[in-house]
C-alpha cells in the first residue's frame, strides 16, 4: 500500500510526539496514520499517510457554493485584477478548482490569459470544463501532474493545501512552476486555532482532525506565514470572514505572494510554536462524544451548498 512518511514539513525535524490516532471517513481511528506534533517547531501533521484510507472523494454535489461563496469570490477577484492590472499574467494556473468559479470570474476580468486548471476529481472536473470550456481542465493532483518548470505567472491555491498527501513537495512543485516573476495567491482556513470550519465549529480533536480525512497540515496563522516566506514574499494579506455557527467563527486567510528564487530550505527553527500550538489545542475535547462519521456530518452542509450553488447557476 502506497504510504508516505515525513521529517516535518517545516523544520524537517523527526522529532514529534503523538496526539491521537488520525480518523478515518467512518469516523474509527486509524491504525496506522497519527497526528503529531513537531517538537521543534510545532507543525501539527499527519503521519505517515496512506493515501487509500483516506478514500473521501469530492463529486459534483460536494461544492455547492452559490451565495455563501459567490460574495467572497467577488471580492477575491476584485483584490486579485485590482493587484495584477499593471501585470496581467499571461497563464494563470489554478489547484483544485472545484466548478472553477474563481477562474470564471478571473476570465471576465483577464480574458487574454491562458486558464490551465487542475481538478482532482474527475466528476468535479467535467463541471470546471463545462463552466470554462475555453481553459484547459487537467483532471489529476499536483503530484500527478507532469508539467515544465517556470511556466506559469500567477498560481492559484484556494482552500486545498492542507488536503496534499505529500504538502512540502508539492509546495515545492507549485514554487518550481512558476515564472521567475510568478506569484502565488494561496488562502485556507483550516489552522490549529481555527473556530469553525465552513458550516460546523470545531470543539474537539475529531472536529478539527476528523471533519475531512484528507487534510494533512495545521499551522498557526503566524506559522503557516514563516512557512510560506521559506519559498516566497508574502505581498498582501486578506482575510475573509466566511461565516459563523453558534457563535464559531469560520475565518479564510488568504496571501499573495511572489516566487523567491533562491532554493528553499527546511525552516531554522528559531521561533517554535509548539507551545502555542499545545495552548490552541488545549481548549478542544480530546475524545469524540459524538460518533457521527465525517462523510455523514459533512453530507448536510454539502447539499444546503449545492442547492445554494444551482440557484446561483440559473439566476446568474
Ligand atoms: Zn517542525
Amino acid at each position: 500500500m502506497k504510504s508516505l512518511f515525513f521529517p516535518c514539513h517545516m523544520c524537517g525535524s523527526y522529532d514529534s510526539e503523538m496526539l491521537t490516532p488520525a480518523y478515518l471517513p467512518d469516523g474509527s481511528f486509524c491504525k496506522f496514520q497519527q497526528i503529531v506534533i513537531c517538537r521543534r517547531c510545532g507543525l501539527v501533521y499527519k503521519n505517515p499517510v496512506i493515501p487509500e484510507l483516506n478514500t473521501v472523494s469530492y463529486s459534483k454535489i460536494s461544492w455547492g457554493n452559490g451565495t455563501i461563496f459567490k460574495k467572497r469570490i467577488s471580492s477575491l477577484a476584485l483584490f486579485l485584477s485590482g493587484f495584477f492590472k499593471e501585470i496581467s499574467p499571461k497563464t494563470i494556473m489554478e489547484i483544485g478548482p472545484g466548478p472553477g468559479w474563481l477562474a470564471m470570474s478571473l476570465q471576465d476580468l483577464f480574458p487574454a490569459s491562458k486558464y490551465i486548471l487542475f481538478e482532482a476529481s474527475k466528476d468535479v472536473a467535467e463541471l470546471t470544463k463545462q463552466n470554462l470550456p475555453n481553459a484547459t481542465v487537467i483532471p489529476a493532483t499536483i503530484g500527478e501532474a507532469y508539467i515544465n518548470n517556470d511556466f506559469a505567472d500567477l498560481a492559484l491555491v484556494c482552500g486545498v493545501d492542507y488536503l496534499f498527501p505529500d504538502f512540502r513537495r508539492a509546495i515545492e512543485k507549485i514554487h518550481k512552476l512558476l515564472t521567475i516573476n510568478g506569484y502565488l495567491y494561496i488562502e485556507r482556513n483550516v489552522f490549529v486555532e481555527s473556530e469553525a470550519y465552513v458550516g460546523f465549529p470545531i470543539k474537539s480533536y475529531k472536529d478539527l482532525f476528523g471533519a475531512n480525512v484528507l487534510m494533512t497540515t495545521w499551522f498557526a496563522v503566524d506559522q503557516y506565514k514563516q512557512f510560506l516566506t521559506l519559498f516566497f514574499d508574502i505581498v498582501s494579506e486578506k482575510s475573509f470572514f466566511h461565516d459563523e455557527t453558534e457563535g464559531f467563527k469560520c475565518i479564510i486567510n488568504g496571501f499573495l505572494c511572489k516566487k523567491k528564487n533562491i532554493r528553499s530550505e527546511y525552516y531554522d527553527g528559531s521561533t517554535s510554536w509548539y507551545e502555542t500550538n499545545m495552548a490552541s489545542l488545549r481548549r478542544l475535547n480530546k475524545e469524540s462524544t459524538n460518533p457521527i462519521s465525517a462523510n455523514a456530518k459533512l453530507q448536510p452542509v454539502v447539499t444546503k451548498l449545492w442547492n445554494t450553488f444551482q440557484f446561483w447557476r440559473l439566476h446568474k
